[in-house]
């Protein structure tokens, strides 16, 4: 079952983890059955998608409680990849927010404790590719490929001439509830 989507304003706020209604809406059940590492639950932060300026793909992370309005660390996902979050995290603009540092010329402390700092890398460097792809379908509104169809249980019976029955279609024969044969 499939969170709601949250909005915060005009901004929408989602965790990558597997019920995420926004992770559901844009990766396809094969696609979330084949990553490898989900958000921890503990690590404090939530993806954002908010209107403005959208080239790039953006992909905004917003620490828990932060109601910042300018400078929401991202990464243009377009132009990113997963190498970019090999050993740290300053291929985000305003990474500093995260972790402390000199943001245009002004000193601000970590939103995220060394730690969780470390966890983000590692999703970002372990999962960049599955958020650059959510990214990518939310930005040009785009679905997900539809899953494989599951055969249906029954077929249509064909061991006698103008049967009504359905049978189990299964890889052998079944037996025929109206006409008893095998089909
Ligand atoms: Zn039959």
């Amino acid at each position: 079952m499939a969170t709601q989507l949250v909005y915060v304003g005009n901004a929408l706020l989602w965790k990558f983890t597997a019920n995420d209604a926004v992770v559901q809406r844009y990766l396809n059940t094969a696609e979330r059955n084949a990553v490898t590492a989900w958000q921890n639950a503990n690590l404090p932060i939530r993806f954002e998608f908010h209107p403005g300026h959208t080239t790039g793909e953006p992909l905004y992370i917003r620490v828990d409680g932060n109601a910042d309005n300018a400078n929401v660390p991202k990464v243009d996902t377009k132009d990113a990849s997963a190498s970019d979050f090999a050993a740290n995290l300053e291929s985000l603009s305003n990474y500093q927010k995260l972790v402390g540092g000199n943001l245009k010329g002004k000193k601000v402390g970590a939103l995220l404790s060394q730690g969780d700092a470390t966890t983000l890398r590692v999703l970002l460097n372990t999962e960049f590719d599955n958020l650059q792809l959510i990214a990518h379908r939310y930005w040009n509104n785009e679905d997900p490929p539809a899953d494989p169809t599951a055969p249906a249980a029954t077929r249509p019976c064909t061991a006698t001439t103008h049967c009504t029955g359905l049978v189990q279609n299964t890889k052998g024969k079944s037996c025929c509830p109206v006409c008893y044969q095998y089909s």
